[in-house]
């Protein structure tokens, strides 16, 4: 059995199970590959699993996770929730409910719920009038039992602007100086969950979209990006052809699939001398995006003439601001991390201290549940096509060269931009710090 919203803990008061019976649960409303989920036959696993599922599910909700693992080790199941891109873990249960919680969600996103083989569908899902969607896989593991990952997204959350996303109107600036020049290669990278599909979008928002046309071929989804039209490929043509009558209908902007095969670079760097083209391109940070970028065109001197700028980006969680504490940093630890020595104030995570004569811990804060931290922002890192990086390019540069010669050149590196998040006081350094243990 699943407790309430603090997963791990354990509720001991009287009326525990009164508000069991009361908790209001989410609905699944239907597969996402269209499936039609029979719950008839599926009775003895519905009776098993039905409510567990909708718990782990509102779980999830409640406490803001955007990721729920459940795995099973011996007789036991166990769940951990990922909030803001960190776990905590969540309540154990008996191997046969969690055993019923994977197969109805499979149940319920159409797939079958007694194969073994790696599978992944999704289902619909509301909750007190909000509408998700969670997407789930699972994985067998080498001791016979099956990992369930499931994927949670309000749907009611679109794409904020950049300045919703957490840019600055610097950046904001720059995006659309880059944009206005009707050429040059934008690549946008981030690693798997660093928000690179987010910052994607939110560029693409920021251009003045009133005075430059941007199209793309890339299916949006439920994403709503005003002004970018949607280019309708031929069938008869490949990629490059297809960019090229883009370019024929005066487009100032391509935004590209993420760029991740030799064909898309390609096309990508053929079009970026008379368009700027924009693209995700999966890769850790901005000097290994640029390196990528050389070996799928094969073309380093082309690169160089085409390259405008690589952002990276890594979400950072913002301390919670109802229980941030402020302190004052001593002028050692300031020169140690790298802070001007005129700083006056930083902020922390709250160590929450034990009553004097009681000895209990006060109330949990309610806005973060005592995470401390609630949402994140991204931190940038930019490598610009200054004259020396584009020789450097020229030459077919590794990342580590691309590296070296940004931090020469005093280009924005995530260490930077992290710490004008942590003097600003939404942030901490041990959030940072944790962020660069973990990179
Ligand atoms: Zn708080």
């Amino acid at each position: 059995m699943i407790f309430g919203m603090f997963g791990g803990k354990n509720n001991d008061d009287d009326d525990d199970e009164d508000d069991e019976e009361e908790r209001e649960l989410c609905s699944f409303q239907g597969a996402l590959n269209g499936n039609v989920v029979d719950m008839k036959a599926n009775v003895r696993l519905a009776q098993a699993g039905l409510i567990p599922a909708k718990e782990i599910v509102t779980d999830a909700i409640e406490r803001r996770a955007e990721t729920v693992r459940v795995d099973i080790k011996g007789e036991r199941g166990s769940s951990t929730f990922y909030i803001d891109g960190v776990a905590f873990a969540g309540a154990k249960m008996p191997r046969p409910q969690t055993v019923a919680i994977t197969q109805m969600l499979k149940v319920l996103c159409g797939l079958d719920p007694k194969s073994k083989q790696p599978q992944a569908g999704g289902v619909k899902a509301e909750f007190q009038g909000i509408p998700y969607e969670v997407t789930i896989d699972t994985a067998p593991q080498p001791d016979g039992t099956e990992r369930l990952t499931a994927r949670l997204r309000n749907l009611k959350i679109k794409i904020g602007t950049m300045e919703e996303a957490g840019f600055s109107a610097a950046t904001k600036a720059q995006v659309r100086e880059l944009t206005s020049q009707k050429k040059g290669l934008i690549l946008i990278a981030g690693g798997p969950g660093s928000g690179v599909t987010t910052t994607a979008f939110a560029f693409l928002r920021g251009i003045d979209l009133f005075q430059y046309a941007a199209f793309t071929i890339v299916d949006m989804g439920s994403r709503e990006v005003y002004n970018v039209q949607a280019f309708e490929p031929k069938p008869e043509d490949d990629l490059k052809q297809t960019y090229e009558r883009i370019i024929r209908s005066e487009a100032d902007v391509i935004f590209s699939e993420p760029i991740k095969t030799a064909d898309i670079a390609k096309a990508g760097a053929g079009a970026a001398d008379r368009c700027c083209v924009m693209g995700e391109m999966p890769a850790k940070d901005a000097a290994t995006a640029v390196a990528q970028l050389t070996q799928l065109v094969g073309d380093p001197q082309q690169v160089s003439e085409v390259f405008a700028a690589a952002y990276s980006t890594k979400l950072i969680r913002l301390l919670c601001p109802a229980c941030k504490e402020a302190f004052r940093p001593n002028p050692k630890l300031l020169a140690k991390v790298g802070l001007p020595p005129e700083t006056k104030v930083l902020y922390r995570k709250p160590e929450p201290e034990p009553d004097e004569k009681t000895g209990e811990l006060p109330d949990p804060c309610e806005k973060c549940n005592d995470v401390g931290y609630i949402g994140r922002t991204p931190m940038l890192e930019l490598i610009t096509a200054s004259e020396g990086m584009r020789k450097l390019i020229a030459t077919g540069a590794t990342a580590d060269q691309i590296k070296v010669q940004a931090r020469t050149e005093g280009m924005l590196t995530f260490h930077k931009d992290g710490l004008r998040i942590v003097a600003e006081g939404k942030t901490s350094l041990e959030e940072l710090q944790r962020l660069f243990k973990t990179a």
